[in-house]
């Protein structure tokens, strides 16, 4: 069996940077705090909790006076920020620059919007820490629109700014914003409209679409290795599965199938960008000992 790692698979510039960041301060102190998951991964949290990182939730800060935390790239709202200046909390900010482009702009367009009596849309996951963060950023009227269903709270006759959380699909942000203007449209009775799109899908996950739409095809199957939290993970495996029907799910070594191997002579193995590199040589290692020990020996 051939085994190929998608070379373009792995951790984003945002995701390389916080975990360079977190291993950086570790090798100073030996320990420090983190806001959450640094990365929705588990294999990559257990790697560096070892080394003396410890995830601590929101609710917990008050149990951690004077310490040092880290905000993932996720971002966190500003009140997140107050808190831990409160609590008189060292906060190294490992935020990703296009996350916080995102929530400077999000900060300005609720300013303009709120003396028009507008709404901002941002198409995300209601419980994402992004999408947190960015809602944080202002007073004005925000909706978190994930399905088309949920279009029903926002008011057409009133201008709106179309934000997408990084991470989302841009084909199902732009799905969901013609739904709005044609809505608009029919609210308003014209086609000049008080709509503002804002390009806000990140381009390092935007880009891997089509390379991995053509990764996928190459292969007999597929095994996509991400963490269960990651919605990046299951955004990109549903892509890789919709072209590639063997295409399977793992986090990591332990949960690979042998049946999944079945008749496979070209086996692809490709990941989120939340998916570390070492995880992924260690599943196509995994995968050739499986193979190795199921090939029957010839006489
Ligand atoms: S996916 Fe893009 S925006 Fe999100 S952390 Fe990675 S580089 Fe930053």
């Amino acid at each position: 069996m051939q085994i190929e790692i998608d070379p373009n698979s792995g951790f984003c510039f945002g995701v390389v940077r916080a975990i360079e960041l977190a291993e950086h301060e570790l090798g100073q102190c030996g320990k420090l705090l983190c806001l959450g998951d640094i990365v929705h991964n588990g294999a990559e949290v257990q790697r560096l909790e070892k080394a003396g990182l410890r995830t601590i939730y929101a609710d917990e800060l008050v149990a951690h006076k004077g310490e040092r935390i880290m905000f993932r790239a996720h971002g966190e709202p500003p009140t997140t920020y107050a808190k831990a200046q409160e609590l008189g909390m060292e906060v190294i900010d490992a935020t990703c620059p296009v996350v916080l482009q995102l929530q400077k702009k999000v900060k300005k367009s609720g300013e303009t919007l709120k003396t028009v009596g507008g709404q901002i849309v941002i198409f995300g996951k209601p419980d994402h820490a992004e999408v947190n963060g960015l809602r944080g950023q202002t007073d004005c009227e925000v909706h978190v629109v994930q399905h088309k269903e949920d279009l029903t709270q926002i008011d057409f006759r009133r201008p709106i700014e179309c934000f997408s959380q990084t991470t989302m699909s841009a084909q199902q942000y732009k799905a969901i914003t013609t739904l709005i203007e044609e809505r608009m449209q029919a609210a308003l009775g014209t086609t000049d409209l008080p709509l503002k799109v804002h390009a806000s899908t990140c381009g390092q996950v935007a880009n891997r679409h089509e390379s991995l739409a053509a990764f996928a095809k190459q292969h007999d199957a597929i095994l996509f290795v991400s963490g269960q939290k990651s919605s990046n993970g299951k955004m990109l495996y549903e892509e890789c599965r919709s072209v590639n029907p063997r295409t399977y799910f793992t986090t990591g070594t332990d949960e690979i199938a042998p049946e999944w191997l079945e008749g496979v002579e070209h086996l692809g193995i490709c990941g989120a960008t939340s998916t570390p590199r070492w995880l992924m040589e260690a599943v196509a290692q995994r995968v050739a000992n499986i193979a190795k020990a199921t090939t029957p020996r010839k006489a």
